[in-house]
């Protein structure tokens, strides 16, 4: 199908952006970045935005910078821009390996992570990333610029803080330690398709002992989070077998797993107790 009539705005600047925004956001506008999401969408009609604000033109917006303790994620950075190190850090790998799971090759060359962030699909790799890292959005609009925590910034399925008019012009990650492991594992259908469950861990170790345990779940209930029960399972242990798998099944006790006509809850909970258990594996 074609989507419904539209007007499309292509600003040059953030300023202009914003405006733009500002003046069509009650008239169902919207901001079109990598359009990997939006355009499917209206073109089966599902969303019909009057306005569209195209972003890709606005200077500045594709910029990947580090300040040595974050690193800033501009607006229009394509998901393919992870397919290296984009940082001389872990977070820097972690993003590779957690980059080729997204979608397929002409996808990723097209969406944005700050897009994926925006329409907040729970299966999101990289909302898990933000979740799991406890990254900062940077949301701007005429009245000024606001910074909210990712664990504030989901809102449940496909809802974020964000204003209608404000835009998500960076997101930003912390690095992390110079010793940090890190593991990922998500479970899908085929290759490509929305992860049904899907883990992301990131520890240190300190004389043989985990320390600074994050593990993540996201493709499981309406938003990704971090599963606290399984980072106390592994925080003071030692990592392998043992110190896992406890950690796999306080996550699957925790979660409370959405349900569809294909995927059941405890079908769900299994999955989620499977992909914490292989990315912990993963990472070490
Ligand atoms: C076949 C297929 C498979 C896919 N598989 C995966 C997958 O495995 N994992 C995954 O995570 N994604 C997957 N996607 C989605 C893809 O990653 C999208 O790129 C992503 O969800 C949205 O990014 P985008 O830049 O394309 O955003 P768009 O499609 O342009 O926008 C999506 C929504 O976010 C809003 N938005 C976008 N950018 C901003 C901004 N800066 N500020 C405010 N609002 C904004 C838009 O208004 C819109 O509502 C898949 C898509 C397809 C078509």
């Amino acid at each position: 199908m074609k989507p419904a009539p539209f007007i499309r705005h292509v600003p040059k600047t953030l300023d202009e952006a914003l405006k733009i925004l500002a003046d069509v956001a009650p008239q169902d506008g919207r901001v079109l970045a990598g359009g990997q999401s939006l355009v499917p969408i209206m073109a089966f009609r599902l969303a019909k935005p009057t306005h569209l604000v195209d972003i890709n033109e606005v200077a500045g917006l594709d910029a990947i910078a580090s300040d040595g303790k974050t690193l800033s994620i501009g607006a229009c950075v394509r998901h393919a821009a992870f397919h290296r190190p984009v940082v001389d850090n872990p977070l820097g790998r972690l993003l590779v390996t957690v980059a080729r799971h997204i979608a397929h090759y002409p996808i990723r060359m097209r969406g944005t992570f700050c897009g994926s962030l925006a329409h907040a699909d729970p299966a999101s790799e990289w909302c898990l990333t933000a979740a799991t890292l406890d990254g900062t959005v940077v949301a701007k609009c005429t009245r000024g610029e606001r910074l909210i925590a990712a664990k504030d910034f989901f809102e449940g399925l496909m809802a974020t803080a964000l204003a209608e008019d404000e835009l998500l012009a960076e997101v930003r990650l912390p690095l992390l330690a110079k010793d940090a492991k890190f593991g990922f594992n998500e479970f899908n259908r085929r290759a490509g398709d929305s992860a049904l469950a899907a883990a992301l861990v990131t520890y240190r170790l300190q004389a043989g002992k985990i320390v600074d345990a994050r593990v993540g779940v996201g493709g499981a209930e309406s938003s990704p989070r971090r599963m606290r029960e399984a980072e106390a399972a592994l925080n003071g242990k030692p990592p392998g077998d043992a110190a896992f798998r406890a950690a796999a099944e306080a996550a699957a006790s925790a979660i409370d797993p959405l349900e569809d006509h294909q995927t059941s809850a405890g079908y769900r909970r299994d999955l989620v107790r499977a992909v914490v258990r292989r990315a912990l594996e993963y990472s070490a």
